[in-house]
């Protein structure tokens, strides 16, 4: 049997060193992640040059490979079998705190990376109606 790909971290660093990083949004004026159709790979040339006009990831979303517990948000799961991302629940948590006036999205906007994105494998459409409000913050 063919082994699954590894989900996807939606919202990472693009840090040199990071493997499997792509570009895969854009922040608009208005805060929000616009995403693209097709991801970009990143290479030095583009961290290098991103990296000239303050942090990327205040600009740009990035996603990469999820390594799960080397990561800090990740929570394992009993026995230290399985295990699920814990940042999902605290933005879906913090926006319903903090913008209970917010709108939820029409629909799933576009996004070229659902299929293996943790956050969707865990909380489906409910990730995806705060997943344009997130930038990795450093
Ligand atoms: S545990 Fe969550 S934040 Fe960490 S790499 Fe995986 S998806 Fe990203």
């Amino acid at each position: 049997m063919a082994r699954q790909p590894a989900p996807l971290c939606p919202s990472t660093t693009a840090a040199p060193g990071v493997e499997g990083v792509h570009l895969t949004g854009v922040v608009g004026s208005d805060g929000r992640v616009a995403n693209l159709l097709t991801p970009l790979p990143v290479d030095d040339a583009f961290l290098a040059e991103a990296n000239r006009h303050g942090t990327p990831e205040r600009r740009f979303r990035f996603s990469a490979p999820c390594v799960e517990g080397r990561c800090e948000n990740w929570q394992a799961g009993q026995g230290g079998e399985g295990g699920q991302c814990g940042l999902i629940g605290r933005i879906r948590t913090h926006v319903a705190a903090h913008a209970p006036a917010e709108p939820p999205p029409a629909g799933l906007q576009p996004c070229a990376i659902r299929a293996r994105c943790r956050w969707w494998q865990q909380d489906a459409a409910a990730a995806c109606a705060v997943c344009t409000l997130v930038t990795y913050n450093p």
